[in-house]
Order: structure tokens, then C-alpha cells, then sequence
């Protein structure tokens, strides 16, 4: 297996992302604490067990592996995979998979959500993944989890069990809501995305797409492509206030070491502890 094709890894804000991700060849990134994987790649090894797929845009390079992945479900008899995406891909990838039943002479089992910007998605217990327009060449979404919890309210800190269950019996509102952002997923988007959501810039981890990373693509010619360039989040990098920024879609012009050498020569110095370069 080449290096780029091999799974990377990293635990961040008490999540684990493993996954492939560089650009034009294949990105999917997986979150087993969520049970929810981020694109689909070409369906690499872990992929199967993920119950929900959150997808960012129909580029073949983040979804060429979709109809392998349902098939194989078929195979093994398992769930219909959930699966939401661009609502304006939806009908072209019911009529590539309704061409891919036919020639496989089986009915593949799916269960397909297309999804406008700022509607969301149940994705397990207490989460809820938001889809928020990114700006490429195609129709694109980011996905941002969000995660609720209740906290008993101060005023009944310490207080027995049976008093508490007789409050809430009695109507009484003991907890509070919080919804904390917890992990924002971009895909392919230019940094519009990072300039126009504010949610995405307090998020406890943000994977930001990061295609070029030097002059070789300028930040003109990687616009051009949909992209974002380093200088774009270098200068923007302090606007950033959750726990890990994390720079995923590397072109393969930059090798691990060149893109980690840059984030050393190029972030600011209070930064760099929470910029992290994911994918080999
Ligand atoms: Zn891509
Ligand atoms: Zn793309």
C-alpha cells in the first residue's frame, strides 16, 4: 500500500479522526465516537462499520466509492446505510445507483437524503450535523456536529437523586441546555466558508480544507479551482478560537513533511499549537 493510500490518525477535542485525505485523489474521514464518516473516498478499510455519511460534494475523489460501499452492504446483509448529501446531487446519484442495481442484477439497499444549506440532520444521540453552504465549483455543503447536553442547574447541585426525580416529576425545569459545536467538517470549499460562518470559526475542531500550500498554485489560480491556499488561513488563522484547526485535502505537490515544516515557518507562534496537518 502507498503511503498516501494508508489510513492517518489523530485524536483531537476527545475525538478520533482517522481516514485519506488529499486532494483530487481521495478524501474520507472517519469519527468512531460519533459513528459518522465524512465523505466516502473510494471506500477505504473501516468504512463499512459507519451507519451515517455525511457527504460534501459529489467530486469522484470524495464519492467515487459510494456505490462500492452500498453494495457491499447488500453483501453482508447489513442496515442501509444513511446517507446525506447536496440535495442537488440527489436525483443523478439515484439514477447512477438505480444503473448500478441493474448490472449487478440486485437491488441496492439505501436510504438517501438531499439537504439545502442550514437544514440539518439527526446523526445520533444528542447530535445533530447542520449542513452549511461552502463555496466550489459544484454544489457543496460542509457539515458541522453539533452536540446537546443537559446540566442540572446550580441550584440543585448536590441534592439527593430522590428529590431531584420528585422536582422533575412535579414539572419543575432542573437542567439547562447546551449546545456546543463541536466538530465542523469543510470538504472542498474556497474561504468564503471560513469568512462567512462564524459557527465554523468557534467550533471545538474545524477540518479545513488546505489544498496548496506554496507558490507552485497561487492563491488566484487555487480559486480559480474552487480551493483554499495556506496564505488565506495564515492570515486568518487567530480568528479561529476552538481547540484544533485541523488542514486536511493536501495537493500532492506538498509532501507531509514540506506542509508541516510551512505550518512550523508560517502560523503564529500562539497558533501552532492547534494547527494540525492530517493525511500522509
Ligand atoms: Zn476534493
Ligand atoms: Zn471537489
Amino acid at each position: 500500500m502507498s503511503e498516501v493510500a494508508k489510513l492517518d490518525e489523530l485524536r483531537v477535542g476527545g475525538l478520533t479522526l482517522t481516514g485519506i485525505t488529499r486532494g483530487g485523489v481521495e478524501t474520507c474521514l472517519m469519527v468512531p465516537e460519533l459513528a459518522v464518516m465524512f465523505d466516502v473516498g473510494m471506500c477505504p478499510p473501516g468504512a463499512l462499520t459507519y451507519p451515517t455519511i455525511l457527504v460534501s460534494h459529489g467530486h469522484a475523489d470524495h464519492l467515487g466509492g459510494l456505490t462500492y460501499l452500498i453494495s457491499q452492504h447488500g453483501l453482508m446483509s447489513s442496515p442501509a446505510p444513511v446517507i446525506h448529501m447536496p440535495e442537488e446531487i440527489v436525483a443523478p446519484m439515484r439514477q447512477i445507483l438505480a444503473g448500478w442495481s441493474q448490472i449487478e442484477g440486485f437491488e441496492l439497499q439505501f436510504d438517501l437524503h438531499g439537504h439545502a444549506p442550514d437544514s440539518r440532520a439527526a446523526v445520533g444521540r444528542n447530535l445533530s450535523a447542520l449542513a452549511l453552504r461552502t463555496s466550489h465549483r459544484v454544489p457543496s455543503l460542509a457539515w458541522l456536529i453539533e452536540r446537546t447536553t443537559h446540566r442540572l442547574r446550580p441550584e440543585y447541585v448536590g441534592r439527593e437523586g430522590r428529590e431531584i426525580a420528585g422536582l422533575r416529576a412535579a414539572g419543575e425545569v432542573i437542567t439547562d441546555t447546551h449546545v456546543e459545536p463541536l466538530l465542523c467538517v469543510t470538504g472542498d470549499t474556497k474561504i468564503e466558508f471560513f469568512d462567512e460562518q462564524a459557527l465554523a470559526r468557534r467550533c471545538k475542531i474545524l477540518v479545513h480544507e488546505c489544498t496548496s500550500w506554496d507558490d507552485r498554485r497561487d492563491v488566484e489560480v487555487t480559486r480559480k479551482w474552487g480551493h483554499t491556499h495556506l496564505d488565506e488561513l495564515v492570515a486568518r488563522a487567530e480568528q479561529f478560537t476552538g481547540e484544533a484547526l485541523v488542514l486536511v485535502h493536501r495537493s500532492m505537490r506538498h509532501s507531509r513533511r514540506e506542509a508541516e515544516a510551512i505550518v512550523d515557518r508560517r502560523f503564529p507562534a500562539a497558533m501552532r499549537g492547534k494547527i494540525h496537518v492530517f493525511g500522509w
